[in-house]
This record gives C-alpha cells, structure tokens and sequence, in this order.
C-alpha cells in the first residue's frame, strides 16, 4: 500500500485499514454504503500530489483509502461547446494532451499535473500558473458528478455556462478536499488553444518593482498574459539541485518570468517586445531575454519547476502557500525575511510564487547541520510567524494548496464562531456520521453532530 500512505514531499507517511481501487461509479457508491454500515471513515485519493496531507492520514488512525486512479477515462471533448468530461482519475496531463489534438485548450497548469487528477484538482479547487488569465478551478469546473456519503449518486452535469438556478452545488463540493463526497466524474470548460505564445526571463531591482510590471503589463499587453511568475533569486540554487547545468538568464535579485498567448490575429511578439521596451527605458526592468524557441521556453520553465523539486530534494522545510493582495507582496516578502533573519538566524528565506494572483510561496530552509526533528519542531514555529505576517496584512494562509490536515488548526481558529457555523452545518448536512476525509480540513471533533 506504500505509494498510497506517503505525500509527495515525503513528509508524512501514514497508515490505512486499506486500500480500495473502484473501477466503475457504481463500486463507489457500494464501496460508500458498506463503510457508511462499517462506520469506516474514507479518504478519497486523486494522484496524492496534494501538500498539505488531505489524501493521507499520517497518525494511521484506521481510515480507509479510496484511491480513483482506475476512474480514468475521458468520457466526452465537445469541441462545439469548449467543453470535456472525464472520470475524476484521468490524469490532467492527460486531459490537457487530448484536448491540444482537438485544437483546445484545458488551461489548468502545474508542476504536478503529469500525476495529480482532475478530480484531485477540483477536490482541491487547484490554482497554478495560468490562474490570473483562466481562474482556478472553480472557475473552470462546470458541472460534478459526485457519490455522496451515503452512496447516492448525484450528476449535476449539464453543459451549460449558464444556469442560475438555485444553490450551486458543484461549487461546494469544489475545494471541499474530500470532505464532502467522492467526485466520480468532471465536466470542465475549454478555451481555444492560443496559435501564439511569447516567453520572457526578466531581472528586476526589487519585489515592488516586480509588482509595478505587472500591473504595466496588465495595461499594455491587453490581458494577454497567461502567467506572471515571482522568483527571487535565492531560489536559483534550488533548480540547480535537480539540473546542475541550470543558468538562470539574467543576474537580478528578482526575476520574471512572464507568458503571453492568443490567437492567429495578435502579433503577440511586438506586444511584448514594445512593453518590455518601455519597461526597460523606464528602468522598470534591467535585463530581458525572450525566448526565441521552444526549446528555451522549456529551459525558463525548467527553472521555476525545478526549484519547487529542489526543495523536496534538499529535504524538510518549511512551506507555505499564501496570497495577499498584490500591492501586498512586497511588504509581505519584506516583513517575512526580516522575521526569519531576527528571529531564525541561519535559516534561509526562499520567496517565490504566482504573484499575478498575489501567491506567495515563502518557503524557508533549514542549515543542513540541524537534525530533522529539531528542524520540524523550529519548522512550526516559523510557519506560525509566517502566517501571522500574512493575516495581518489581511491576506490568507492557503492561496491554493487547501487545508488538509496539515493546516486545519490555524483555519479553524482563524474562523469567526458564525463562519464555524455555517461550515458544520454543511458539513453535518453531507457527511451526518462524519465519515468524508476525518480530521481534513475540520478538526475531527468538528464532524460529529
Ligand atoms: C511539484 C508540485 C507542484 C504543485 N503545484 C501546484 C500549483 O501550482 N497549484 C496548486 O494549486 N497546487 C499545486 N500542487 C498541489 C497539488 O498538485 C494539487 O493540489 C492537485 O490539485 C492535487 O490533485 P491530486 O489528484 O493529486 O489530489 P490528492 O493529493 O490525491 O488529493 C487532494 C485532496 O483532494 C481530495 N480528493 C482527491 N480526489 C478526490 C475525489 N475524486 N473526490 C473527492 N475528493 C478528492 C483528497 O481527499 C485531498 O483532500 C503541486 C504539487 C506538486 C507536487
């Protein structure tokens, strides 16, 4: 059962009464029944890429896992519509190749996605890279088809863009981790798939700089930027552990690495070449380098993929995933290097992230002398400054990971008593024996009525 009971990162490893494999919906909805009459708690699984352990219990308190990885077909691509369904399993990779042969678009994107499914990406309500353009996934997920706790079905799928009818269901089982239900089947919107795309590498002075270009961007290149990453230069060394051949392109304390698409009509490359223009007369940015291939493209992303690698490669460390709002980021960049410079000396700072949707991924790493359980003892109380500096800028402790169990204590107790409320009751609605994903999200004791 290994592959089932450990996370990604290698963080946690945890136990399970068992691993159950359903081939088809209807042994979903058995498989629910008979646990419901077990009173077995269930943890559904997607490609167990999530970061915050949702889809393991790491105390191995006798939950059963619902792996959906054998759910993986695609069911229906419309491309009249700019629509697909898929069993919640198929792999996104999988989904974005096939909808790239019907000359379609399937924009969620990132580092996990040759593995993570889009049940696991709905379930998570996933973000990545393409977010400031396409939204998260709620923004992209149409319709659900979802076993409930109990073992019923409900098929909320439709096709339609519109329907304002009611309570939106399928938006609360989007993010709910597991929590919920079990998501069986996805319907998702397309987008045409762009003829153009231009990539640049930037060096900037500063994060304010960082921020000051995007919103210049914003305005110059007519919201054709498909992605906007942060990566301060720290962060290079990381990369490098995965590819030692790993140069980034310009010598800058920050740098930038920015995405344009569209269609056939738009001559992106003097889109981008005139704004960038601009930007480095005004000083704005003080070296570009466009990619004048495919190839260097995939050398600029390798860069941004392999320093998240890196870090799980270095081993532990702390890893946060906040967001703020974007004017934000420098502050809050600034103020989490001084605490961890005061107050963690010897620690070293990594700031990075998809600041087009004010995310900051502010990772810290520990001296390669500390011992391991030393390290993760400090590591808590680092996370916990950490996510003090971001709620009081007013920003959030999960920009796009979830909450999993891994945050569950400082979600609850950020919540305010009526915010609590309304979640229990949802929760108590759905999952009356509190048997969806125990201690994800809610502390456990939060489940039972
Ligand atoms: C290298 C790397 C890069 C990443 N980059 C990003 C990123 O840029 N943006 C981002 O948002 N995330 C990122 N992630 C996190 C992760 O990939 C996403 O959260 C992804 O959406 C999880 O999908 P999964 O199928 O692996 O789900 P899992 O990890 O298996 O599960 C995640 C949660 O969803 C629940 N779940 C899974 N499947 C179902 C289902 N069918 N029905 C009900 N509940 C279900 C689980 O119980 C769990 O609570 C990254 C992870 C890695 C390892």
């Amino acid at each position: 059962m290994a592959k089932y009971l450990g996370d990604w990162a290698g963080d946690y490893r945890g136990g399970a009464l068992a691993v159950l494999r359903p081939a088809s919906v209807s042994e979903v909805q058995v498989l629910m029944r008979l646990c419901g009459e077990l009173g077995l708690g269930v943890i559904p699984q997607g490609g167990n890429t999530g970061l915050v352990s949702g889809a393991i219990d790491s105390k191995g308190s006798g939950l059963v896992v619902v792996s959906l990885e054998r759910l993986s077909s695609i069911r229906q691509i419309d491309t009249e519509n700019f629509t697909l369904r898929a069993d919640a399993g198929c792999v996104l990779q999988t989904i974005k190749d096939a909808c790239e042969a019907q000359d379609c678009l399937f924009p969620l994107a990132l580092g996990a996605q040759g593995s993570c499914q889009i049940g696991g990406n709905a379930a998570s309500n996933a973000g990545g890279i393409n977010v400031l353009r396409y939204g998260m996934a709620r923004d992209l997920v149409l319709g659900l088809e979802v076993v409930l706790a109990d073992g019923e079905l409900w098929s909320g799928f439709s096709g339609l863009r519109k329907n304002n009818s009611g309570y939106d269901l399928k938006q609360l089982f989007v993010g709910s981790e597991g929590t919920l239900g079990i998501i069986t089947g996805v319907e998702v919107k397309l987008f045409p798939k762009p003829a153009r795309t231009e990539t640049a590498y930037l060096g900037l002075a500063s994060f304010g700089a960082a921020v000051a270009l995007l919103n210049r961007a914003r305005r110059n290149c007519s919201d054709l930027i498909s992605a906007f990453e942060i990566i301060g230069s720290e962060c290079i060394e990381l990369a490098r552990l995965i590819d030692p051949g790993v140069r980034a392109p310009v010598l800058a304390p920050v740098q930038v690495l920015i995405e344009l698409s569209s269609g056939p009509t738009v001559d992106l490359n003097r889109v981008l070449a005139g704004f960038l223009g601009g930007a480095l007369e005004e000083g704005l940015v003080t070296d570009a380098v466009l990619a004048t291939s495919a190839a260097q493209t995939h050398a600029f992303w390798a860069i941004r993929e392999g320093l998240v690698e890196g870090q799980a490669k270095r081993g532990y460390h702390v890893r946060t995933d906040l967001s703020v709002r974007i004017s934000d980021i420098p502050a809050l960049i600034e103020q989490a290097r001084r605490f961890v410079a005061l107050e963690h000396p010897g620690w070293i700072p990594l700031a990075y992230g998809h600041a087009g949707d004010g995310n900051i991924h502010f990772n810290v790493l520990p001296p390669l002398q500390l011992a391991v359980a030393e390290a993760r003892a400090r590591g808590s109380e680092i996370t916990a400054g950490l996510y003090a500096i971001a709620v009081g800028l007013g920003g959030s402790i999960s920009a796009e990971h979830g909450i999993g169990r891994s945050r569950s204590g400082e979600f609850w107790s950020g919540l305010s008593p009526t915010h609590r409320r309304m979640v229990t009751a949802l929760k108590n609605a759905f999952d009356p024996k509190g048997l969806m994903n125990p201690g994800c999200l809610l502390p456990s004791t939060e489940t039972v009525p």
